[in-house]
C-alpha cells in the first residue's frame, strides 16, 4: 500500500532543485508555444497550435504529476511492523535499529531503510525503490518525451533558419558563447541557440538515464544488484518484471501516474528465479 512521506524536500538545495526542474519544464513548454511554433506556422499559428497545446499539456501534466507522486510516496516500510527476530536473508540495520528484508538498504539522505533500494534521486530528493520506481521511470520518460518533442520542433526551426546543418550552425548551437564572440550569431538567434542546445544536451543525457533504468527494469534488477553481479537472481521474465515495477495494471500504468496500479507484492518477500525454475522442473 502506498503511504505518504512525512517530510519532503528537507534541505534548501532540495527545494531549489525542485523549483528549477519545474521552471525548466514550464519554460520548455512556453518557449515552444510562444517562440518556436509561431516561426514554424506563421499565418496558420492560431489554428495549428491547438494540437501542440493539447499534446504539450498532456506531457507536462504527466511529467509534473509523476514528479510529485515520486516526491510524496514513502519508499520505506511505512506502518508495517517489522519482525523482532532476524529471518533468513534479512539483515539488521544499526541506524534504524530494526530487521529489514532482502533487497532493502539504508539511505543516509532519506534517513530510513528503503525497500528494493535502487538509488537516491536528487530530482525530488527521494529514493527509487519498490514503491517509487514506477513514478521515477514515468517522470524520466515524460521529461525525455517532452525533450524529444521540443527537439523535433526546434530542428524544424533551426533547419529553416540556417538552411543546412553546417559548422556555423553546430557552433552556434553547441557553443553559443564562441559563436557570439566570432560574430556568427547574436540577439534572438543566440537566445534560441542557447535553448536548442540545452534541449539537445538534456535529451541525450535523459536518453542514457532512461535506457539504463529501463534495461534494469525489464531484467528485474536494481542498479545495486547489477553492480554486485546478482542481477539475474530476481529476473522472472519480462511480464513479471514489468509488473513488479509498474504494478498489476502495468499495461496502462505508463499512460498516467494517477492510474491505479497496485504492486503485486509487499516489497518484503520475493520469488527467486532459481527457486521458480526448480519448482517448474519438479512439477
Ligand atoms: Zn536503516
Ligand atoms: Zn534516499
Amino acid at each position: 500500500m502506498e503511504e505518504r512521506r512525512k517530510v519532503i524536500l528537507k534541505t534548501r538545495l532540495d527545494k531549489i532543485v525542485c523549483a528549477v526542474i519545474h521552471s525548466l519544464m514550464v519554460g520548455v513548454f512556453l518557449f515552444e508555444l510562444l517562440v518556436i511554433l509561431p516561426k514554424i506556422y506563421e499565418d496558420d499559428y492560431n489554428v495549428r497550435k491547438v494540437p501542440h497545446i493539447i499534446a504539450g499539456l498532456f506531457i507536462l501534466f504527466n511529467a509534473v504529476a509523476s514528479l510529485w507522486k515520486f516526491i510524496l510516496t514513502d519508499p520505506g516500510t511505512g506502518s508495517v511492523i517489522l519482525p523482532s527476530m532476524l529471518k533468513p536473508g534479512w539483515r539488521f540495520c544499526w541506524k534504524c535499529e530494526a530487521n529489514y528484508p532482502p533487497r532493502s538498504f539504508h539511505c543516509f539522505i532519506c534517513e530510513q531503510c528503503v525497500l528494493v533500494r535502487d538509488h537516491h534521486c536528487v530530482i525530488g530528493s527521494n529514493c527509487v525503490g519498490y514503491r517509487t520506481r514506477r513514478y521515477f521511470l514515468l517522470m524520466a520518460f515524460y521529461m525525455w518525451f517532452a525533450l524529444l518533442y521540443a527537439n523535433l520542433l526546434n530542428m524544424d526551426f533551426v533547419w529553416e533558419l540556417f538552411h543546412s546543418f553546417g559548422s556555423r550552425t553546430l557552433l552556434t548551437m553547441f557553443m553559443p558563447l564562441l559563436a557570439w564572440i566570432f560574430g556568427i550569431a547574436e540577439g534572438e538567434t543566440l537566445a534560441t541557440a542557447f535553448f536548442t542546445s540545452f534541449c539537445i544536451i538534456t535529451f541525450l543525457y535523459g536518453t542514457a538515464i532512461l535506457v539504463f533504468h529501463m534495461r534494469n527494469t525489464v531484467k528485474g534488477r536494481t542498479t545495486h544488484e547489477e553492480a554486485k553481479g546478482v542481477g539475474s537472481k530476481y529476473n522472472l521474465g519480462l511480464e513479471e518484471n514489468l509488473k513488479s515495477t509498474f504494478g498489476v495494471n502495468w499495461k496502462f500504468a505508463w499512460i498516467c501516474p494517477l492510474i491505479p496500479s497496485p504492486m503485486p507484492g509487499d516489497g518484503f518477500c520475493f520469488v527467486e528465479k532459481e527457486l521458480l525454475e526448480q519448482s517448474g522442473k519438479s512439477l
